[in-house]
């Protein structure tokens, strides 16, 4: 099975090493051709004005919001979350427009802006897991076709929407395979 892996910056050598853990292919993806064939794609954290520019110039934005919309499975890390987002709570303007969601960019301030958490997240695993957060977004409101899936200190950082999943923080920075696991069972399901 091929995974794309959306390689234009950030943390994307770190999924793709997850990946080809868990056996599956690991597509770097950064042009249209790229998406040939895979079965499921990851947008990954960074900085989400950048990559959306580059999923504008490389003309890969419409190819992935038709995919979606197809049923392609897509997983969105921290900024890879803000890409996938329909609402974005203080910008003016969004990226692929696919998930109902309320984004709140760089929600936690500058003051405390990345920090780890351990805990349990149910449907994921029953042991804690490891949370980093890096000047992460959270989810302020989820549409009525969205599951939460984990709640922070009273904010939504883990959602799913059919076939869309994103977290505000980053499971590929740490040594848990849990949540690639349930992304590649979201997508054989
Ligand atoms: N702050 C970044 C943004 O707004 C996201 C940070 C991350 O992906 N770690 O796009």
């Amino acid at each position: 099975m091929k995974i794309g892996v959306l390689a234009f910056q950030g943390a994307v050598r770190e999924h793709i090493d997850m990946l080809l853990k868990l056996g599956v292919l690991p597509i770097p993806v950064r042009k249209r051709e790229d998406l040939k064939g895979i079965s499921g794609l990851i947008l990954p954290g960074g900085e989400s004005t950048t990559i959306g520019k580059l999923l504008m110039d490389s003309g890969l934005k419409y190819d992935i919001i038709e995919m979606a919309r197809d049923g392609l499975p897509i997983w969105g890390t921290c900024a890879g979350m803000i890409l996938l987002a329909k609402h974005i709570v203080n910008q003016d303007y969004t990226y692929l427009d696919l998930m109902d969601i309320w984004v709140r960019r760089n929600a936690y301030g500058s003051q405390i802006d990345s920090f780890i958490k351990r805990v349990p997240v149910s449907p994921i695993s029953n042991s804690p897991l490891e949370l980093t957060f890096i000047r992460a977004p959270y989810v302020e409101k989820v549409g009525e076709n969205v599951e939460v899936i984990l709640e922070l200190d009273g904010k939504i950082v883990a959602v799913r929407e059919g076939k869309l999943l994103a977290t505000a923080f980053h499971p590929e920075l740490t040594e848990d395979l849990s949540f690639h696991k349930y992304f590649l069972e979201l997508i054989k399901n």
